[in-house]
């Protein structure tokens, strides 16, 4: 008992607003598994090579990454997937499903997706749902020999923590208060960045509605419309601040020099 408070004590960490949680794996084992996961996914997986969305992908989340601190090295894949989806890994690895630019129908609205991932990723949340899901129970020898076997029972659990819970069909719990989270630091990462801030609203109102012919994966794991938009909104006065003191206005589609997008 004493060895696992004493570890607990020593391996507390705060996200980027100021929660305490449970990060008991060391971060470059972190990235080491996110890592592996990617190569996984770009093996089995379609990616998307059309060079004009690449670039329009490329702009957006590299003038949302330019204020993030740290030595992170980010990659954004596309992948040729129909659902709308995104999803981050441990070591700044991010997915978007090309079905997810049906639904982030301008750059402010695909910003606030790639912002909400940004922030799951540089709020460690992946860690602490590996510390809350295994560590306590099994050490980290449990998380490598599960990594390692494909067949495991605790795979897809694995899986599911580091970041692919739609993938894998799993909803952990206290994915509720990560995603508030990432929600609230995403907004503030897509102002900071000089994207417009309400047009977050509007993505999730259109993942909603997306959502009459069967729930986008992306949506299933995540807050309800409702509850997501009231975030956004207590929030907002604070990420239009940041908008307004934000430095450069991105141009990354030849269509988005407004947003009047109905
Ligand atoms: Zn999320």
């Amino acid at each position: 008992m004493l060895a696992v408070s004493l570890v607990t004590v020593l391996s507390c960490q705060t996200t980027p607003v100021g929660r305490r949680q449970l990060a008991l794996v060391p971060s470059h084992q972190m990235s080491l598994m996110g890592a592996e996961a990617f190569a996984n996914l770009k093996e089995t997986m379609e990616i998307e090579d059309d060079p004009t969305l690449l670039t329009y992908i490329n702009c957006v989340s590299s003038a949302l990454i330019k204020n993030v601190e740290g030595t992170t090295d980010w990659e954004v894949v596309l992948f040729r997937e129909d659902s709308a989806n995104a999803f981050a890994l441990p070591g700044g690895k991010i997915g978007v499903h090309t079905g997810m630019l049906e639904v982030a129908e301008n750059q402010h609205q695909l910003a606030a997706v790639l912002g909400h991932e940004i922030a799951h990723v540089i709020s460690n949340h992946a860690n602490e749902r590996i510390s809350e899901n295994f560590v306590v129970e099994g050490g980290l020898a449990i998380v490598a020999a599960t990594l390692r076997n494909r067949e495991s029972p605790s795979y897809k659990l694995l899986m599911a923590a580091l970041g692919l819970g739609a993938q894998f069909g799993i909803i952990l719990p206290h994915n509720r208060r990560q995603e508030t989270e990432a929600d609230v630091i995403g907004l503030d990462l897509m102002a900071t960045a000089g994207f417009e801030p309400k047009q977050s609203l509007k993505l999730w109102a259109n993942m909603a509605e997306k959502g009459g012919a069967g729930i986008p994966e992306f949506l299933s794991t995540h807050p309800s419309h409702g509850t997501r938009s009231q975030t956004l909104e207590r929030n907002m006065p604070r990420a239009l601040q940041l908008y307004e003191a934000a430095v450069t206005r991105p141009t990354c589609a030849p269509n988005d020099s407004g947003s009047q997008t109905n």
